[in-house]
């Protein structure tokens, strides 16, 4: 008897690195359960949309892409939504979109199997039922990416910062037990991964009952074989002296943090619900970079928050020259149906064409500070991490331990590979670099 062929499922991510976990983790499960992964929609007996909730453009371009999915759909196939749109909108999604039979939540994807077996059975099922208990720990993702792993450490957020839907698509935070964490570190560096990136909402108010991140850096930090530690994002007030410390201390903690900034104004920080003032956040950068010399810093603003003045523009500004920031996320605020700040009063709304002036005018400033810094670094020696090909030209993507992106030429570098390289030039983001030692001098960690 011909055994049936294997069913394949096809997952789209859109939104953050969690999104990007969590469909290694469906992916994962989905093997289990007898599934091949598909590199494209067409064909697929399950297509699956991850998706973010975060901005407005976000969703539409997932309602959308939901309307082209249909051109790939098989008389059997299943399309499903997941993630935080999905937790977000839930049986809306339903109604809105007839060819969808699955809304999920990010608590959700454990009966992911079961559930497609109802939906061909002709349920129409919405899962977005939060678990506070639930960290896939039993789950083995299918990793996208063969260089670096993307470790999930903390899953939801306690902040409620006035602007942000994630309390409400991903609930409250928890986290996982730190020996989890160690098992899976030491899993990847096994199958030949050298760089973990721990992920969090607030990565650093990460508590396991007995142990905080300074105790997850150290552990994780020195697994056998680990060359690189990354983590993102932190939140500006979980950066105790002990964490600090750990970060300096621990070798394989890159010398990078993504590190929130939002505003440099006080009262816009009040209105966000941010939990510190200018000052305060100021003082953590100084104190991070007073213990981790040659620390990279980038962050995300938003611009247009309502009742933003001039004045408070000016002074994030202000902070994003002083801080000297290698790059920031720029974001157009705008109000996410669910949040409390669409309850502030339309009249300080801020017009969009100021928002948008006020946008190209930070732009500017983290461009030019972030070229000038990069020129700075010509002819400096950095050690890279070599993680695909390039999207352009004949050249390989490579990373510093600070993040910064270098182009080498592809006939000197694989994926995996440390090489010790020259800055060779920089479009003012981006850098080329010549390799100035043999390979075979740097070898691989493990
Ligand atoms: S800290 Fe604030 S911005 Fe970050 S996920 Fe939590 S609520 Fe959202």
């Amino acid at each position: 008897m011909t055994p049936e062929p294997r069913r394949t499922a096809y997952i789209e991510t859109y939104g953050c690195q969690m999104n990007v976990s969590d469909s290694e983790l469906m992916l994962g499960t989905l093997a289990a359960a007898g599934y091949d992964a598909a590199e494209r929609p067409d064909g697929a007996d399950v297509i699956l949309v991850n998706t973010c909730a975060i901005r407005e453009h976000a969703e539409q371009r997932v309602i959308g892409r939901l309307g082209e999915l249909k051109r790939y759909m098989g008389r059997d196939t299943i399309v499903g939504v997941t993630g935080c749109m999905a937790q977000r909108l839930g049986p809306r999604l339903l109604e809105s979109a007839r060819h969808v039979s699955l809304v999920i939540g990010p608590d959700g994807y454990r009966a992911l199997p079961e559930l497609i077996d109802g939906a061909r059975r002709g349920q129409r099922v919405t899962a977005t039922e939060f678990d506070l208990e639930e960290h896939y720990e039993d789950f083995t993702p299918r990793r996208f990416d063969r260089v670096k792993a993307w470790i999930p450490v903390q899953r939801g957020c306690d902040y409620r910062c006035t602007y942000c839907i994630v309390p409400t698509t991903r609930g409250p935070e928890r986290s996982r037990r730190l020996a989890d964490v160690v098992r899976e570190t030491e899993a990847i560096v096994s199958e030949g991964m050298t760089e973990a990136v721990l992920l969090g909402q607030t990565v650093n108010s990460y508590h396991d009952g007995a142990h905080d991140f300074a105790d997850l850096l150290r552990a994780v930090g020195t697994v056998p074989g680990l060359r690189r530690l990354r983590f993102t994002s932190p939140h500006p007030n979980d950066f105790p002296d002990r964490v600090i410390r750990a970060m300096a201390e621990v070798p394989s903690v890159c010398e990078h943090v993504h590190l929130p900034m939002q505003s440099g104004s006080t009262a816009v920080l009040r209105r966000m619900l941010r939990r510190y003032t200018r000052e305060g956040f100021l003082d953590c950068v100084a104190r991070l970079r007073a213990a981790i010399p040659g620390l990279a810093l980038t962050t995300d603003v938003i611009v247009g928050f309502p009742g933003e003045t001039e004045a408070d523009f000016a002074d994030t500004l202000s902070a994003v020259e002083a801080e000297g920031f290698d790059d920031a996320f720029r974001f157009k605020f705008s109000a996410r149906e669910g949040t409390p700040a669409t309850r502030m009063p339309a009249s300080e709304s801020v017009p969009d064409e100021v928002a948008g002036d006020r946008l190209e005018r930070l732009i500017a400033t983290v461009r030019s500070g972030a070229r000038g810094r990069n020129m700075a670094l010509l002819g400096a020696r950095r050690e890279v991490l070599v993680e695909r090909e390039a999207r352009r030209g004949e050249a390989m993507m490579a990373r510093t331990r600070d993040f910064k992106t270098v182009l080498v030429p592809a006939k000197t570098a694989r994926p995996g590979e440390y090489l010790l390289v020259e800055l060779t030039g920089t479009t003012g983001s981006t850098f080329t670099g010549a390799p100035v030692r043999e390979r075979a001098a740097l070898p691989l960690a493990g």
